[in-house]
Formats: structure tokens, sequence, C-alpha cells
């Protein structure tokens, strides 16, 4: 899970990393009160859930209250690439002498925790990476030892930062840096860029935070964190019915039992020519009423035109699947095109449900590859 910048900036806080004071805002109104409230330049910002909100326009400095007004109604309902900017973080401005960057994310190859550190922030880091790969300092945290302040001060002279007083600073917000990502389970934490005032403080002046849904249970506070209205009807859906559901960009929705095969179904799919909506694993021992909720799901999609079903029937009860699928058709009234193929336990029984019913818009196949190549067909 993702958070907004202004949320993550909210758990650095907690964790003692310094941070600007802010105020959340959803309209110019609202940016204009918090402005008057800091007194002095404001910086506007955008919340969405993407990077580079500077180049796109989404972040800009205000030197009165009507002047942040006036750019909270430039930048709220802006689009950046896709996100459109329904939040504003209203933050007292700083005064940037330095832009540094530092983070963490968990390098799975390794199986630990790994640290970037360069002051060479402020730009996309992949550039840094590809222009001056020397310039980042990286270093990996054994989770059973935990951070020690040794590997910070290696950082820190690896990165070449060479002031006392930033070096003292540097070394603080890296080891709570660390103790954060690991208290809030975070896959991700990244702050870019860390700046350097002129007065010689350093601080937090963005965060981009990740946190491993997986651990979502044990994080009450960080779950509520989680804005419904960022995510598309289908996946708040899901989410909702607790389907399995990935979306992807074509027209072919895809329905299989088991996540092997219903990616096989999304790569036939592909091979055939034609281009999958979403990936939807019912999972084993799928009941009609799972069929009905993931179909639900799938069509909340306006994007898909027509329906594979490929169902193996192992604990899956095919003639179940089925039935599912006229309780659907009727609940839901759906009037896409809907290729079904079964096999396996119960298939027979499961044909001749859906023979005798006969609904005009469901297409039995017999094969995997001629049903994808039939539902590709009925898409176009
Ligand atoms: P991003 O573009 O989505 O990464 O958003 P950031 O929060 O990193 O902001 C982009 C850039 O805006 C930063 O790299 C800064 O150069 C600038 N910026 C952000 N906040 C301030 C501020 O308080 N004062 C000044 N002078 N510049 C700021
Ligand atoms: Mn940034």
């Amino acid at each position: 899970m993702d958070l907004y910048e202004y949320q993550g900036k909210e758990l650095f806080r907690r964790f003692g990393i310094p941070v600007s004071e802010g105020r959340l805002a959803t309209t110019p109104q609202e940016a204009r009160a918090a402005a008057e409230e800091f007194g002095g330049e404001v910086v506007v910002k955008a919340q969405v859930l993407t990077g580079g909100r500077g180049k796109a326009g989404g972040i800009k400095l205000a030197e009165s209250p009507a002047d942040a007004e006036a750019k909270a109604h430039d930048i709220l309902g802006l689009d950046i690439r896709g996100h459109v900017v329904r939040k504003l973080w209203i933050e007292r401005a700083s005064e940037i002498a330095k832009e540094y960057y530092v983070s963490l994310t968990f390098d799975r190859g390794e199986k630990k925790p790994l640290y970037m550190l360069t002051t060479e922030g402020g730009v996309d880091i992949e550039e840094v990476a590809e222009r001056n790969p020397d310039a980042i300092a990286r270093l990996h945290v054994d989770p059973l030892e935990g951070f020690q302040p040794y590997q910070g001060r290696r950082l820190i002279y690896g990165a070449g930062i060479e002031d006392e007083s930033e070096q003292k600073q540097v070394l603080d917000i890296v080891g709570k840096l660390y103790a954060c990502f690991v208290a809030c389970d975070a896959m991700l934490c990244e702050i870019n860029p860390l700046i350097v005032t002129p007065e010689g403080h350093v601080r937090a002046l963005d965060s981009k935070f990740t946190v491993d849904d997986n651990a979502l249970f044990r994080h009450a506070d960080i779950a509520e964190m989680r804005d419904l209205s960022a995510y598309p009807v289908e996946e708040r859906k899901a989410r909702e019915k607790g389907v399995t559901y990935v979306k992807l960009d074509g027209d072919v929705g895809v329905l299989g039992n088991g996540a092997g095969l219903t990616m096989s179904t999304v790569d036939v799919v592909t091979f055939v020519g034609g281009r999958p909506a979403n990936f939807c694993d019912l999972g084993g021992g799928g009941s009609a009423q799972g069929v009905v909720d993931a179909l639900e799901v799938i069509t909340a999609d306006p994007q898909v035109r027509s329906i594979l079903f490929n169902i193996f029937g192992g604990i899956t009860r095919c003639d179940e699947v089925a039935r599912g699928i006229l309780e659907a058709l009727e609940q839901l009234g759906l009037e896409q095109p809907i290729v079904v193929r079964l096999d396996g336990t119960n298939a027979e029984e499961a044909r001749g449900i859906l023979e005798e019913a006969a609904p005009p818009n469901v297409h039995p196949e017999a094969t995997m590859l001629d049903a994808a190549r039939r539902a590709v067909e009925l898409a176009a």
C-alpha cells in the first residue's frame, strides 16, 4: 500500500525525522486558511500516489494567503499521469541550500533492507544511477543484527558528506529511518529531497512510503490511511468482496481458478492476439456466490467487452461454477459475451446446466485455445 506524502511524513515525524509543519486542504479556501495560519511563504503540494509532481506542475510556492488560494485553485483537479489531484498539502516553505537523497528499500534478492544515500538529490534516483552510479552509497543491513551506527558512518562517508554538523544530523535521520521502516513493515521509505537549509538544518522535504500489504493487519492506524477514492471502482469492489483481482489494460475479462491457470489464460489471450482486461482468480472451491462476486468486479470495468472463463475443476466443482454464471446473469443482467471452457470435476454436469438454460450470451468452448480465440473475436 502506497501512502501519500503527508501520510509518510506523519510517520517520519512520529519516529523523530524532521519534517516541515503542514496542513491538509481540499479546497482553495482551506489552502488560504492554512497559509494565513503559517504566515510567510508556503508550498502548495498535490497529494497523488505518483512521483514527479514538481515537473508536472503539482508543486508550487506561494508568497501570500491569496497566492496560496490561487495556486491551490490551479493544482486541484490537475491530472498527473492519470491521478487527479483532490487533496493538497500546504507546508511552511523551506529555503534550500542542498538537496540530498536517502532511501531504504527491501532488496528481495539479498533478503535484506538496502540503504541508498547520495548528495545528488532532488532529481530522479534512476537518472543519478545511470549518469553517476558512484555517487550513490549503498549498504545492506542484516535484519537480525539491525542497524548499527558504524553503518551510518559508512554511508555518510561513502556519499561524501563532509560537513560535521550535516554528518551528525544525517546519521541521526538514517538511524531513525531504519526504526521507522522496520516498525511500519515498510517496503520502501524514500526521502527525495533530504534538504540542507542555508542555516545548516537537515530535513525531509518529501516522502515516498510503501507498506507491505500483508502486514497491514498489525497496523490498524496505517491501514486506515488507505484512500479508497483513489482506487478505480472495480478495485474497490474487489477489496470489498475479497476477490483476487488485478486490473490490466485490455478488453477481454479473464477468470480462472488458481493463479497458475489464470496467468496461463492471460498468456493465451495475448498469444491469440487479444488484450486481457484483468487477472481474476476464483481460487479453490469456488462457490456460485464467488462466481457472482467475481463477475460483478470484472464487469464494473467499462473496458471489458467479453469475458473468458477458464475453469479446471479439482476441488472446484464445474457445476457450481455453471450455476454461478447463470445466477450472475440473472442478478447482474450481464450483456457481455461470456466464453466458457470447463473441464475436470463435474464438467459434464456443468455443460448440461449451461446447455439447458442456453443464455444467448454464453458460448461454451471445449479447449482453452479455442475459448481464448472466441473471446478475443467477441471483444473486437
Ligand atoms: P516530487 O516532484 O513529486 O518528487 O515532489 P517534491 O516534494 O520532491 O518536490 C519537488 C521539488 O519542489 C523539490 O525537489 C524542491 O526543489 C521543490 N520544493 C518542494 N518543497 C519546497 C520548499 O518548501 N521550498 C522550496 N524552495 N522548494 C521546494
Ligand atoms: Mn520528491
